[in-house]
């Protein structure tokens, strides 16, 4: 891939601040679920962004998808600005963007037999009616199910199942880019294998980006060509996935790590007082074992250790 050729999507210092009740009776208090964040993706490419719950991971996937506008920064597909381009382009990010959730029903209307969702999808895509029943035994295949399922009910299907159907719909309208928010989370770890496969030969087929989300390194690993570690609303390390596996910089990477290989404990990746206030200081640092004195001092920036290998930390 040419590395100089214009990200496919890109998050420029993206910020998302929220609110949230402080105490039973309390104020509404405003904190950064995301923080700062740069991301850029090439196009064919799977950027995998893991960190633990609470993170901030789904709050990037729904501003990267234009469900939810930043704060502050900027969104950009192709190099044009999702929020703020021309009607005719933003008109066309449904279509070019699409998104699988961890939870299928969050596509695939329960009410509707399967043909009919994924009929939606193309309808809206603008394929005439006449070709949809085609279309739809077409991508029924393409995400290995019968097309006689078509004419049943999700409910009528295992998850893993679903999952594959839920993919179909997003694939409808032939879109370069697919935000992947935790799609095998839901399901049994042999079934997460066959869907995360799936997931990687219509890549490979269609050309298509994923912005991959898991809190699992396991699946990360799997799917990714390069990482973004995140953690309190902020990237803490990113680099390509062999960097990032084969030689973590950032303590909470190693800690992500460790606890992947069955060695230790993982806590909650919320913001803590330090970001909600926009505070100084490591954001990792209550949670660090390797902290010294000088990392109560100024947060540190994210800084290039090694060639396209950042880290957020004094000490790498
Ligand atoms: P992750 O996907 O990594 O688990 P999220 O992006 O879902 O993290 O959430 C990040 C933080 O933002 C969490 O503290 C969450 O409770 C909070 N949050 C997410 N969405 C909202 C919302 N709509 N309103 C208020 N807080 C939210
Ligand atoms: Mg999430």
């Amino acid at each position: 891939m040419d590395s100089r050729s214009t990200p496919l999507l890109e998050l420029q210092n993206v910020s998302r601040i929220f609110s949230r009740k402080k105490g039973f009776l309390g104020d509404r208090q405003e904190f950064y679920a995301v923080n700062g964040v740069s991301l850029a993706l090439k196009p064919g490419e799977t950027l995998g962004l893991v960190g633990e719950s609470g993170s901030g991971k789904s709050t990037v996937a729904r501003m990267a998808v234009r469900l939810l506008s930043p704060s502050a920064g900027r969104v950009l597909l192709d190099g044009r600005s999702m929020f703020t381009a021309d009607k005719a382009f933003r008109q066309s990010l449904p279509r070019r963007v699409q998104m699988v959730f961890q939870d299928p029903y969050s596509s695939l209307n329960p009410r509707l037999r399967v043909g009919y969702s994924i009929g939606e999808a193309l309808a809206c895509a603008g394929v005439p009616a006449r070709e949809r029943k085609e279309r739809v035994a077409a991508l029924l295949a393409q995400v290995g199910l019968e097309k006689d399922y078509a004419a049943r009910f999700p409910h009528e299907f295992s998850g893993g199942q679903r999952q594959r159907m839920a993919l179909a719909r997003a694939l409808a309208p032939e879109p370069e880019l697919v935000v992947c928010d935790e799609p095998v989370s839901s399901l049994d770890a042999s079934v997460q294998a066959q869907v995360l496969n799936l997931l990687k030969d219509n890549q490979e087929r269609l050309g298509l980006s994923y912005l991959f989300i898991s809190h699992d390194l396991a699946v990360i690993s799997h799917m990714s060509d390069r990482v973004a570690v995140m953690y309190a609303g902020r990237i803490l390390e990113t680099g390509s996935a062999a960097d990032i596996f084969m030689n973590p910089l950032h303590p909470y990477t190693r800690e992500l790590l460790e606890a992947s290989r069955g060695r230790g404990n993982v806590g909650s990746g919320e913001p803590g007082k330090a970001v909600a206030s926009g505070g100084s200081g490591c954001p990792y640092l209550r949670r660090c074992g390797q902290a010294g004195l000088d990392c109560a001092g100024e947060a540190p920036e994210l800084r290039e250790i090694r060639p396209g290998h950042f880290a957020r930390c004094s000490l790498a």
